[in-house]
């Protein structure tokens, strides 16, 4: 299902053409702080091509440097979460495998 994009008037070069709600791509800021990007109450609906002008604008924007820092941090954080995770499962599935094996042996025996 492709929805058929809107034509009307570009929110930034004024002409009339087929429009793309511009989404800024940006995660959240976790220190409380807005970006021009997050400030808009509402989107802009571009065109193509001001819509990659924006993109590209947006991409080249640095961001807040305490922002990035604690997105950093959060990231390193999942990272080692998800790691310590594996390995407790990893962990479980060796003592699952001792004690069917066990279990096994009793019956057996
Ligand atoms: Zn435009
Ligand atoms: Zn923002």
């Amino acid at each position: 299902m492709t929805a058929q994009p809107l034509e009307a008037r570009c929110d930034h070069c004024k002409q009339t053409r087929p429009l793309f709600l511009y989404e800024p791509d940006h995660d959240f800021h976790l220190t409380g702080i807005t970006c021009e990007w997050c400030e808009r109450d509402k989107q802009p609906l571009l065109c193509t091509r001001c819509w990659s002008t924006e993109k590209q604008r947006e991409n080249n924007d640095p961001g807040d440097p305490t922002d990035n820092a604690m997105a950093a941090f959060f990231v390193r954080a999942c990272e080692n979460n998800a790691r310590i995770a594996a390995r407790e499962d990893a962990e479980r599935a060796v003592l699952e495998g001792i004690a069917k094996a066990t279990e096994q042996a009793e019956r057996n025996g």
